[in-house]
């Protein structure tokens, strides 16, 4: 039987790891809060005291914590997975990562005889329990079909955009649209309802017209509403992912101004409730008072 572990149990990561489970994989899991780990345990997964711990004869160890910060610590910390996984083992990063980062990982992974493949993923929490999430790799076409059994179970399907790295070029890319579309929307929603326009309508036309991307679907209702019931993704994520995405384009392009507008947007919003909705942006954008 394959062995897998999975570190972090998250909105995401918890029911990815379940996925393993119910593959029929033999799953060991560690979490910084234990907790979040008593149904997988009751599930039959093994607890580990660690992500060394976990990593031991895992076949694959794949990671969903928050940052690079997070990712850092459990890969290399003293107890991180690195330091037990047997030569040749799988490392799937699903977070999402800065691109420096994953380069980093990729390179000190590597020297511990590891393979490496960036993964992250697009898809709600819903889509991860469900193993239909989009997977966005970056890695060498050996090491991906290598890694294609570990990712058979988290993910419907599979981009591959080329080497290492290059998944994580494209979800910053994609998160990053989806920043500058969020907070766009939230002045426009702000705007339509200081103008006294029927909201249900404006919500109606929105949704339906030429810029009903997913997110303006999804949260045009939501803002309007002021209901963020369902809550999948934090402020404090959209933001750290829109600033690793304007990171790395500084390092392609001159100037990046409405990315740039978005981080700044968003770190608004992050300082505003961290782990508030990412549609919350409506509250700022509507409370602003204007200048005397
Ligand atoms: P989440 O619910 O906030 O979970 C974050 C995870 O990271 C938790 O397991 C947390 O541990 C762990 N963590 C945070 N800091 C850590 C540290 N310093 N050391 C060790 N573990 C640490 O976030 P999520 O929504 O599952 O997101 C996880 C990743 O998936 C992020 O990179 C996010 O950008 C990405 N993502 C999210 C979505 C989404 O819709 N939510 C979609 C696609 C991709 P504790 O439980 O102990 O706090």
């Amino acid at each position: 039987m394959s062995r897998v572990a999975f570190i972090g149990l998250g909105r995401m990561g918890h029911g990815m790891a379940g996925r393993y489970l119910d593959a029929g994989f033999e799953v060991a899991v560690w979490n910084r809060s234990k907790a979040k780990a008593d149904d997988l345990i009751a599930r039959g997964a093994k607890w580990a005291a660690s992500p060394k711990d976990a990593a031991v004869d895992a076949d694959a160890v794949v990671t969903m914590v928050a940052d690079d910060e997070a990712s850092r610590a459990v890969w290399l910390a003293k107890d991180g997975a690195a330091a037990a996984m047997k030569a040749g083992a799988l490392a799937i990063e699903c977070s999402t990562v800065s691109h420096a980062h994953a380069l980093d990982m990729a390179r000190e992974l590597r020297s511990h005889g590891l393979i490496y493949i960036d993964c992250p993923v697009t898809g709600l929490p819903e889509a991860a329990a469900a193993g239909k999430l989009t997977l966005l790799v970056g890695a060498d076409p050996a090491d991906l079909d290598k890694a294609r059994p570990y990712l058979a179970p988290i993910g419907n399907a599979i981009r591959h955009f080329g080497a290492v790295g290059s998944g994580t070029v494209f979800k910053l890319i994609n998160n990053l649209m989806g920043a500058v579309q969020i907070a766009s929307l939230a002045e426009g929603v702000a705007i339509a309802e200081h103008a006294g326009l029927d909201m249900n309508l404006v919500v109606e036309a929105l949704s339906t017209g030429a810029v009903a991307s997913p997110q303006v679907i999804r949260h045009s209702k939501r803002m309007a509403a002021r209901d963020f019931s369902g809550a999948s993704f934090t402020a404090a994520l959209r933001h750290k992912d829109a600033a690793y995405a304007v990171a790395l384009a500084e390092t392609l392009l001159p100037d990046v101004p409405v990315s740039r507008a978005a981080v700044e947007a968003y770190a608004k919003a992050k300082a505003h409730e961290p782990d508030g909705d990412e549609g919350k942006m409506i509250e700022i954008v509507s409370n602003r008072k204007r200048p005397a």
